[in-house]
């Protein structure tokens, strides 16, 4: 019998995830044209390997979790010292999610009380179900450009092309149509359409990423946010900050602690437990309270899996690593060495570009700025943008190759990781704009 190639057996784990999984991944953000074949067989601080073999400094990050970088052994100890002393009971509470909760009182600034569940979308669900229900409204704001995740209300206008903007642009078929029109969409740092939208319509709700990171890192300009606070205020509507991403990642007591603007509500996630699932919707007390997690309130609350034991010890042992060692100082260093790196070399290129970020993340638009909205966007060269990524995969690099995702730097990456990344880049970016030439 002949025994296959490495690739082949790669290709050959790709067929089998195909006949078996629709398209061959559990998630549609996972199906990127050109990597139908990526099959990773293993993941270690800032790397990952491929069914080939192939070791790649990985910038993707899963979206964001591994803060800490992959498989972070105190993280990982907490899970299984746990899972073998207590798993899921379905009833009552642990000491665990005790813990955790009052750190994430302690940490973060709006949050007086919190609930735990699994995901992202399943916190952004309950926020604007509370805020529906203390308000007695219908509409709900979002921004284009924002995503919340995949549920009906908020599964629209994230990368919308140039025709859609201005117009509902639903992430998929299936959605009444009633959902569409409670949902009212507006540019991002455009406070003026977000104040005409609240006295034109029953608004209960105002829900933003505080930095768009959906579309790589549009910066809120100087009193966007403060004004969209006394305007929530103002019009007694609950402002959910959705800190899925910005939260832990840009600090333990999210964005919302350095911008210094307090919402009302705030959802949390990802990088919360660095890579297991939690998240968590925290806030006024007065509005926490109003979840059916407290005997006859309205707002109904539930998850079999929410405050699952083993990934709350996850994320209560990402929130001490977080306290006690110097994360965000090292994250927040490379990340800034990798912009000012990679502007330096754009320009040396005479490459149009736009390098921005936050903390540890950074993102590059091909594109003249000054970028202040999704429209901006409009004018990023995706070819270059897509194509330069697929090329830095060749140097053992990976950025995700779709159009205006963000990059990440961990704990786990180095000064010689940011140093290889711009050596890297400059290939990449010359090899590709050859290749077009
Ligand atoms: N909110 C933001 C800002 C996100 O980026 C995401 C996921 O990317 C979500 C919510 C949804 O989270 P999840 O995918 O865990 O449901």
């Amino acid at each position: 019998m002949s025994s296959l190639t490495a690739s082949e057996l790669a290709a050959a784990l790709a067929a089998r995830a195909a006949a078996v999984i629709p398209g061959g991944v559990n998630s549609g953000q996972r199906r990127v044209p050109g990597l139908e074949e990526l099959v990773i067989t293993a993941t270690s601080g800032a790397t990952f390997t491929d069914a080939e073999g192939r070791v790649y400094t990985d910038y993707h990050a899963a979206f964001g979790p591994p803060l800490l970088g992959h498989n972070d052994p105190d993280v990982d100890a907490a899970v299984a010292a746990t899972g073998r002393s207590v798993d899921l009971m379905g009833v009552g509470v642990t000491p665990v999610e005790i813990e955790l909760a009052e750190r994430l009182v302690e940490a973060v600034p709006s949050v007086e009380k919190v609930l735990l569940t699994a995901t992202g979308t399943e916190a952004t669900f309950h926020a604007l179900r509370v805020a529906r229900t203390v308000t007695g409204r219908r509409h709900v704001i979002k921004f284009q450009g924002c995503y919340h995740g995949w549920h009906d209300a908020v599964a629209m206008n994230v990368i919308s092309p140039a025709e859609k903007v201005g117009s509902k642009d639903p992430l998929s078929a299936g959605i009444l149509p009633e959902v569409l029109d409670a949902t009212i969409v507006v540019p991002f740092n455009d406070a003026d359409a977000v104040e005409r939208a609240l006295s034109e319509h029953d608004v209960a709700a105002i829900i933003l990423e505080p930095i768009p990171h959906n579309i790589g890192a549009v910066l809120p300009v100087p009193g966007f946010l403060e004004r969209l606070r006394s305007l929530a205020t103002e019009h007694g509507t609950v402002l959910v900050f959705d800190e899925v991403i910005t939260g832990f990642r840009h600090g333990l007591g999210g964005y919302q602690a350095v911008c210094g603007v307090t919402p009302d509500l705030t959802t949390l996630g990802k990088a919360m437990a660095n890579g297991w699932p939690v998240s968590a919707l925290g806030g006024k007390a007065e509005l926490m309270d109003l979840f059916s997690t407290t005997p006859g309130r309205p707002a109904f609350f539930a998850g079999t899996f929410n405050g699952h034991p083993a990934t709350t010890a996850a994320a209560l042992a990402t929130v001490e690593k977080l306290r006690r060692e110097p994360v965000h100082e090292h994250v927040f260093r490379l990340g800034e060495r990798a912009r000012t790196g990679l502007e330096a070399l754009y320009a040396r290129l005479g490459v149009p570009a736009v390098v921005s970020g936050f903390g540890s993340v950074f993102v590059t638009y091909f594109l003249e700025g000054p970028v202040v909205s999704y429209d901006d966007l409009l004018r990023n060269d995706v070819d270059l943008f897509v194509g330069y990524r697929r090329e830095l995969m060749r140097e053992g690099i990976f950025e995700l190759p779709l159009n205006l995702k963000r990059s990440h730097v961990s704990y786990a990456h180095t000064d010689d990781d940011v140093d290889r990344l711009l050596e890297a880049t400059e290939v990449a970016v010359t090899r590709y704009l050859g290749t077009r030439a």
